[in-house]
């Protein structure tokens, strides 16, 4: 039985394909290692966002391929694969094999086809990156989720239709592919089935989930259908939304269902409105400032989650201000900040990068400080609160979780300073203290039965 070591880096998108792929490679006979010198086929899942996730992807491959064997096969699949595959082999010119992200259903095939081609001819590369739409997992009978412990991420959706400035997502994946809601339900009951307590709903742009399948409201209509087959104390978080779709109606869905976290991922990257339409974004910042006062007002205890870009070019200092003044304003829960990279084929690209890469830094730097006060005052007003907490792990004297205002890979922390015998469960826990981006509690209760 031929073995492979599949490597997922970037986004949990990434990570749920690399879950179908080695799904369909375990259907074709094929066994999982965990270490590439065991493999026969390693295969690295690549990100191609941003310049930093690129010279990771390349750094991860050209370690493998020093210590690649004769016998050995390497597969470049992801993103970068798709966006770039000829920069790719010029960099890694040991890669048999370039897998398109929207390809990667076409793994088994394309193994297939090298296996053959080698008894044939010498090293041949072979390149599978046509411009079709995102393969989607029910096309092959795969899992569209990615699980770890009780959490998983569940893909309700790829692509995107937008055309923000500066994403070169669009020219990665193509436009929004929805999943049949019915494939997600069903996803949503395996992975309730597995024991998942927490799904982690993921696209490019939830909020417009199902618009390419005729849906006006599909997220509201998708949210109905899986909170009637979870359980109450399940944990339905919505990742990735984009500003001006959170309609009245989506809001209510998550007002009346325990299982819906009040947990709002709401991408803005700016809020000075001629950046925003520079950005090619909506710029409507009054309408803005009116969804956030009403899921404040319609969802209790509402965790938002915002990221923003520092440096986007033509960024004033005035416009700065302006979202120095308004992150202060808004004082969010959660915040990330990217420094504006310049990405090739973008509509930004034609603009010039006039900011400065000290400035960017330096502008990265002022938000980050201004969120840190800010987050330490928002978990100050968490003290005293008795939370549900999703256990996931243990150290010497210290238990690590999540709370519903934590965000697997990129939010905070609960700590426990005890170390609690099993983890993987849903608890009860009384905070106690604040930290800048976690929280500490004593556990208070085994079950977990509160509302967030
Ligand atoms: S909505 Fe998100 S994924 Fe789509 S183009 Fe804009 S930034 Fe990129």
């Amino acid at each position: 039985m031929p073995r492979f070591h599949l490597l997922s880096l970037g986004c949990p998108k990434n990570t749920v394909d690399a879950n179908g792929m080695a799904f369909l490679l375990q259907r074709a006979g094929y066994r999982p290692v965990d270490h590439a010198d065991q493999a026969d086929v390693i295969i690295v899942n690549t990100c191609g966002f941003i310049a930093d996730a690129r010279r990771e992807s390349l750094e991860t491959m050209q370690s493998l391929a020093a210590n690649l064997r004769e016998d050995q096969r390497l597969i470049a699949a992801g993103c970068w694969a798709q966006r770039d595959p000829e920069r790719l082999m010029a960099w890694v010119p040991e890669l048999d094999g370039v897998l398109g992200t929207r390809s990667w259903v076409a793994l088994p095939e394309l193994l297939a086809q090298i296996k053959a081609r080698r008894q044939r001819v010498a090293r041949q590369r072979l390149v599978f990156t046509e411009a079709r739409a995102m393969a989607l997992p029910e096309s092959v009978g795969a899992p569209g989720y990615a699980i770890s412990g009780r959490s998983a991420f569940l893909k309700i959706a790829d692509g995107c239709s937008r055309r923000c400035a500066f994403c070169a997502i669009p020219l990665i994946k193509g436009d929004m592919v929805s999943r049949p809601i019915e494939a997600i339900v069903k996803d949503a009951q395996r992975l309730r089935d597995k024991r998942a307590l927490e799904f982690n709903l993921i696209a490019q742009d939830s909020t417009t989930y199902g618009r390419d399948l005729g849906y006006t409201d599909g997220l509201a209509e998708l949210l109905e259908r899986l909170v009637a087959v979870l359980p109450e104390s399940s944990w339905l978080r919505i990742l990735y939304m984009f500003p001006g779709q959170i309609t009245p109606r989506l809001i209510e869905v998550m007002a009346d269902h325990p299982q819906v976290l009040p947990y709002v991922d709401l991408p803005l990257q700016h809020a000075h409105p001629d950046v925003l339409r520079r950005m090619n974004r909506p710029s409507d910042m009054q309408e803005l400032r009116r969804t956030l006062v009403e899921l404040r007002a319609r969802l209790p205890h509402v965790c938002l989650r915002t990221t923003l870009i520092a440096g986007f070019p033509g960024e004033t200092e005035a416009e700065f201000q302006t979202l120095l003044d308004f992150v202060q304003e808004q004082r969010f829960d959660r915040l990330g900040v990217f420094t504006c990279s310049h990405e090739e084929g973008t509509l930004a690209a034609r603009y010039e990068d006039d900011v400065p890469e000290e400035i960017k830094e330096a502008r990265f730097d002022a938000l980050m400080t201004l969120q840190q006060g800010i987050s330490l005052e928002r978990n100050r007003e968490q003290v005293g609160r008795v939370l549900p907490v999703l256990l996931e792990g243990t150290d010497e004297n210290l238990t690590v979780g999540r709370s519903y205002r934590d965000a697997p890979e990129i939010d905070g922390l609960v700590l426990i300073e005890r170390r609690v015998a099993k983890v993987d469960r849903m608890v009860t826990v009384k905070i106690t203290r604040a930290l800048e981006y976690d929280l500490v509690g004593e556990l208070v209760g085994e079950t977990g039965e509160v509302t967030p």
